[in-house]
């Protein structure tokens, strides 16, 4: 076939149906057909049918009821809905449109003009999908640091108070890191700015890979300081996790014009401990406790972790 364009032919009658069918396929259109409303909704459930094609007049559910029916359902992409009608009355038209259809032909119906209305169809559906396309592009560029490609600040000020309210309220584990890179201010005043944002983006990729995937996440925080998220851990987990982190980046060298550079980085960690009655405390507590004890780390002589349970 050589459209992208499944049709769904609703339509009561078979020879009706048969002869809108071959002619659709000369066309080029992949065409499949149902008999009625409740057999078209069953079939649109479980298909890539962006275009449906129905009749008006039908048992059990008519092409109005159709259009409701699809209208209140989503199929994550938007089905464009063709009434055909026998009914040609101004009030008609309107109830057709008004139920969710899109357009509509008199029968009987001119094979030319229903092929143009496609045409219009797809068109349509087109602008559909590149706009969805793009709103997902926006909408993952609105989470994401542009230099790290982690997510950013705004993403961790909503997720982390989604993150923490979870724990609070179902007694869960839940610890945080926060870590920033050890006198970071120095690799930009020997190597220059670039090596500073190279550095910065190996840093991120190592730490990346170091983490466990689908459960815990990190977010850029600040300049060179990152949160990293550690859902259903205890400060013991966190810990472990923190050290592991913290021996990557020791362990790491980002090659710049001809130099290994080397950075360490220091960590501190909270944990919500499961003892006593936690609804008083915020994130806010969480990032303070974490904070305190990432100063903590850095007054000790950097390139270490300390925890703290709140
Ligand atoms: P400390 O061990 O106490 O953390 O020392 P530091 O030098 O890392 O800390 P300081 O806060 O004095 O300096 C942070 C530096 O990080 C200064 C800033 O220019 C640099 N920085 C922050 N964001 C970026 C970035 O996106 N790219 C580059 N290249 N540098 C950045
Ligand atoms: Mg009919
Ligand atoms: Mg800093
Ligand atoms: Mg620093």
């Amino acid at each position: 076939m050589k459209k992208d364009f499944e049709v769904l032919l609703v339509e009561d009658s078979r020879t009706q149906a048969l002869k809108f069918q071959l002619m659709l396929e000369s066309h080029g259109y992949h065409v499949t057909v149902a008999q009625n409303g409740l057999e078209a909704m069953n079939m649109l459930l479980n298909s890539q049918t962006s275009i449906v094609i129905s009749d008006w007049v039908m048992p059990e559910m008519d092409g109005s009821e159709l259009c409701r029916a699809i209208r209140k359902h989503d199929f994550g992409n938007y089905l464009y809905i063709i009434l055909l009608t026998a009914k040609d009355s101004k009030n008609d038209i309107i109830e057709g449109l008004e139920a969710g259809a899109d357009d509509y032909l008199t029968k009987p119906v001119d094979d030319a003009e229903l092929i143009a209305r496609l045409t219009t169809a797809e068109r349509i559906i087109r602008l559909e999908s590149s706009l969805k396309q793009r709103n997902k592009e926006i909408a993952l560029l609105s989470i994401t640091d542009p230099l790290t490609q982690v997510f950013n600040r705004g993403y961790l000020n909503e997720n982390l108070p989604k993150a923490f309210k979870r724990a609070i309220r179902y007694s869960q584990r839940l610890a945080i890191i926060i870590c920033d890179i050890d006198h970071f201010k120095t690799v930009n005043d020997e190597h220059g700015h670039q090596a500073g944002d190279i550095v910065l983006k190996s840093f991120v990729t190592a730490l990346n890979n170091a983490l466990r995937k689908d459960l815990d996440w990190m977010a850029r925080y600040g300049g060179e300081e990152f949160i990293f998220v550690l859902p259903e851990t205890d400060l013991t987990g966190a810990h472990a996790a923190a050290e592991r982190f913290r021996s990557t980046i020791a362990g790491l060298v980002t090659p710049f014009e001809g130099n290994d550079l080397a950075i360490t980085a220091s960590f501190g960690i909270a944990a919500i401990d499961q003892e006593g009655d936690k609804s008083h405390l915020t994130t806010d507590d969480l990032i303070k406790a974490a904070d305190r004890c990432l100063y903590k780390a850095k007054e000790l002589g950097r390139n270490k972790c300390i925890g703290t349970s709140i």
